[in-house]
């Protein structure tokens, strides 16, 4: 049996978690990334702000479509992904 590689690089686990955002991490990257985020105190903050963002886009979308809303949104975005990057 081949050596699983479970820990991985901050940037690989930030690079997962953008794709499953999107819905298109696999599994395995999921259970990666979920390790990584038990002893990596930076990533799990990341984590946290990414899910609490995909969960406003699902929610936006369903209901609000107006312009003046998704604009304010945008914003909102930016302005939380700023401030994790100021936190790192
Ligand atoms: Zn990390």
């Amino acid at each position: 049996m081949s050596k699983i590689k479970v820990f991985m690089p901050c940037n690989e686990a930030g690079h997962i978690c953008d794709k499953a955002q999107y819905e298109e991490a696999t599994l395995w990257d999921k259970i990666k990334l979920k390790m990584h985020v038990l002893y990596c105190k930076g990533c799990r903050k990341h984590t946290k702000i990414n899910t609490k963002l995909t969960e406003i886009i699902k929610v936006s979308n369903v209901e609000c479509l107006d312009k003046k809303c998704k604009e304010a949104m945008k914003k909102t975005l930016e302005q939380a992904l700023n401030e994790n990057k100021h936190q790192n």
